[in-house]
């Protein structure tokens, strides 16, 4: 699950949540000196940057509200059931991933285990969930157990060949789009008659395309988490509580996407 972040200033990139197969990936802090905009018209590139800055905020609103729901989202079935489901995608996949339920009783075991004590405590106190395919685990709250069939479904994700594995890796880069996308269109002419390079006109449209195959591999996680379940607990589950918590999960995503084609769009904007 690893909640995503949105950029609300592309000046200060926040380390990428926190590590989901990436343990303590951080992303270097883009600190070029703040230039005047030399724009032609700058008092409509002034007011195009305060709106992009007004919709980051907003979408990073909308975000906290996404994870609150899922925070406040009911358990879809008792914590047997959902361990009956999990050791079945683990056989059933031939997973070489062991599965924990982290509460505040045994967390400590994990840190001894597996090291990365702030990760090991959000997932206690029932913030976070987690696959390591480095450490070949899947972790989910104690109290939150229905999130490991996600996790376990990245897992499975892991296993499906180089395509997925490149959706699933990707992104480990999609956050670094403003400042690559901004590089690109300093090597790239404009066209003439035109003040904007191909790069500039689409910032946004590109910024959100790095993300998306982090959006994708996110859903197809959940797909497989559900489907696991349906196919184990049979027409006696109620799954509607499950997808819907899924479905919050996936808001917080699609919305760092768009968070993330903001920040490219602002970036351009003020360096060009
Ligand atoms: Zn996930």
């Amino acid at each position: 699950m690893v909640r995503p972040v949105i950029y609300t200033n592309p000046y200060s990139f926040s380390p990428f949540a926190t590590g989901y197969d990436t343990p303590g990936f951080y992303f270097p802090e883009y600190s070029e000196p703040v230039q005047s905009p030399q724009s032609e018209n700058p008092a409509k590139t002034l007011g195009l940057a305060a709106l992009l800055q007004g919709i980051a905020l907003f979408l990073n609103k909308a975000s906290k509200w996404c994870s609150y729901k899922l925070q406040q989202g009911k358990e879809f079935t008792s914590a047997e059931n959902v361990n009956k489901v999990a050791s079945e995608m683990v056989k059933k996949n031939n997973l070489d991933v062991k599965v924990g339920f982290v509460d505040a009783a045994n967390k400590a075991d994990f840190v001894r285990n597996y090291g990365g004590a702030a990760e090991f405590e959000a997932v206690a106190k029932g913030e976070n969930a987690f696959f390591s395919s480095a450490s070949k685990l899947a972790v989910a709250p104690k109290s939150r157990p229905s999130l490991i069939l996600h996790e376990l479904g990245h897992a499975v994700n892991a296993t499906k060949g180089k395509f997925m594995r490149f959706l699933q890796n990707s992104r480990g880069y999609a956050t670094a789009a403003p400042t690559v996308l901004l590089l690109l269109s300093s090597l790239l002419p404009k066209k003439q008659g035109e003040n904007q390079n191909f790069i500039q006109k689409n910032a946004g449209i590109l910024g959100f395309a790095a993300y998306l195959p982090t959006i994708i591999e996110e859903g197809i996680a959940s797909l497989r988490g559900i489907k696991a379940a349906k196919n184990v607990l049979g027409k006696t589950a109620n799954l509607a509580p499950l997808k819907r918590n899924y479905l919050f999960a996936l808001c917080t995503y699609i919305l760092a996407g768009i968070g993330l084609g903001v920040a490219a769009k602002e970036t351009i904007i003020r360096e060009s």
